[in-house]
């Protein structure tokens, strides 16, 4: 849709008011087309983001296979040895991140610097600090 020129208002059968509510809804329209065009853009740099990713995990994992081949050949490592402890590994990282979920928000105490979930924290005059400082505070 094209915006009205003047000449529409001035000859044409548009008062003032129409001539500024059309013009108006133009450059809405407008705003929604480039708005379109950066989400657009947007979803296409997640995908090309998540391509890069996959061939990222692809390179990992090959040089992992590599790694291990290599202690096993070189060093004469037991591959099922090894194997038991990347899978004990994973799965402790794998605990570590649910129980800091569980725990929620992490907050760094004023007083003592210690990293303390946001349930155990009160804020004071001097900023967030844990229970402890807060009760030696008090
Ligand atoms: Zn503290």
């Amino acid at each position: 849709m094209k915006k009205l020129g003047w000449a529409e208002m001035a000859f044409g059968n548009v008062t003032a008011k129409e001539y500024r509510v059309i013009n108006g809804a133009v450059d809405g329209i407008e705003a929604l087309q480039s708005a379109d065009v950066s989400l657009a853009e947007q979803v296409h740099k997640l995908f090309r983001l998540d391509i890069e990713q996959a061939e990222e995990i692809d390179r990992l994992r090959l040089t992992v296979r590599v790694l291990t081949e290599v202690l096993v050949d070189t060093l004469g490592l037991d591959e099922t040895v090894l194997q038991y402890r990347l899978e004990a590994a994973i799965d402790e990282a794998e605990e570590s991140k649910r129980a800091t979920q569980k725990q929620g928000k992490v907050i760094r105490c004023e007083g003592c610097t210690t990293m303390v979930p946001s349930s155990r924290t009160n804020i004071t005059a001097f900023g967030v600090v844990c229970d402890d400082c807060f009760a030696r505070q008090s």
